[in-house]
């Protein structure tokens, strides 16, 4: 008799890297003046890199085993200092395999310098500098298909964000939502590209996952509307908009995280239901809350791919996979920062 062994669940995110440069300040300098802020914190961000340590610090069952493989593709730039000393050990400390990382010598590693202006209330002032994530490999389809080919196998789920080339993560739902290569797509279109995302790229994705403003876009998107911006009035009817995602692109599974309302999940079978967000005694930081889930939630559908089930049966597993991810998700708004704030999974135990 032969024993088939369930193979290790793998993981590969394509996406963004950061450095997050964030300013307290007590209010924002008019043009032309210098005022004195209060600090200065320097951390580890990008949505592709958060939801990479998401996945990592998932799969850590106990402080010493690991039960997933996990590997991001991004870039950075070369030399860069913040890189070898706080992305790199950030991610690698999470179980996260860094070899496929490009050091570009032509792009700055991409920063979020965010002005926090504690006088009102906590709003924030962001500027965005892509650099490496829209330069060099993160533009170059056929060198991410390479990349991806190096690894041993195709992985089980690829986590996709809208952080990098509009024109490559088309590219890599049209590649991988043909079904060919066997590995499943989990999208999480944030931000929602100005121009959408059309329906036939959208077409076979496994897991899409929205939030609020970000599931309206992308309803509009798949119509051949202009994505827009969403304002209050908007209607935001979950049970009316996820099955549009199923009936119009055959998407399987669709999350609509609700903040601390929860998550509205939906299956193109037809389960759908709202799992509850757990209360917490005093909300931190909701920085990263949404990477968070999509790595969790990525996680559970991994290890169901890798122990040989097809996506239909992970009906029946659905609600304590988005319940887990809620936990973990409710942990990180009750600590400061985006990638430190995310748990380990022996945390939730
Ligand atoms: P962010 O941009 O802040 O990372 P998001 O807009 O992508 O978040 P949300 O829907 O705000 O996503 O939050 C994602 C998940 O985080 C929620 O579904 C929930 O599980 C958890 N969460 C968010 N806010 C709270 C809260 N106040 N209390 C408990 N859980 C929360």
């Amino acid at each position: 008799m032969t024993l088939t062994r369930p193979r290790t669940p793998q993981i590969t995110i394509i996406g963004s890297l950061n450095i997050d440069f964030v300013t307290a300040t007590p209010r924002c300098p008019a043009a032309g003046e210098t005022l004195t802020a209060t600090s200065l914190t320097v951390s580890a961000g990008g949505k592709g890199g958060n939801q990479a340590v998401a996945c990592g610090r998932s799969s850590f069952t106990s402080r010493t085993t690991q039960d997933v493989t996990v590997n991001m593709i991004g870039a950075v730039g070369a030399n860069d200092p913040y890189y070898s000393t706080l992305l790199k050990p950030a991610l690698e400390t999470s179980g996260v395999d860094t070899a496929s990382i490009e050091q570009s010598e032509h792009a700055q590693t991409g920063s979020a310098t965010i002005i926090v202006e504690e006088g009102s209330g906590g709003e924030n002032r962001i500027l965005v500098v892509p650099g490496a994530n829209h330069a060099g490999l993160m533009g170059d389809m056929g060198n991410i298909v390479a990349a991806l080919r190096a690894q041993e196998r195709y992985p089980d789920i690829v986590v996709l964000q809208g952080e990098i080339p509009r024109e490559t993560t088309l590219s890599l739902l049209s590649y991988f939502n043909s079904g060919e290569k066997g590995a499943k797509v989990a999208f999480n279109p944030a931000p929602v590209f100005p121009d959408g995302v059309p329906l036939e790229k959208l077409c076979g994705t496994a897991v899409l996952i929205m939030n609020e403003t970000e599931v309206v876009q992308m309803a509009r998107s798949i119509q051949g509307l202009p994505v827009g911006d969403v304002v209050e009035g908007d209607d935001l009817r979950p049970e009316e908009l996820a099955p549009q995602f199923h009936e119009r692109a055959g998407v399987e599974i669709v999350l609509i995280t609700l903040g601390a309302k929860g998550v509205y999940f939906s299956t193109k079978t037809g389960r759908t239901g709202t799992v509850a967000g757990v209360k917490v005694a005093k909300v931190v930081d909701t920085t990263a809350a949404g990477d968070t889930f999509v790595g969790y939630f990525a996680t559970a559908v991994a290890r169901f791919l890798a122990s040989g089930k097809g996506l239909e049966a992970f009906d029946e597993e659905i609600e304590a996979a988005v319940s887990r991810a809620n936990s973990a998700a409710a942990m990180c708004v009750q600590r400061r920062g985006a990638m430190q704030s995310i748990p380990f999974a022996y945390d939730l135990e």
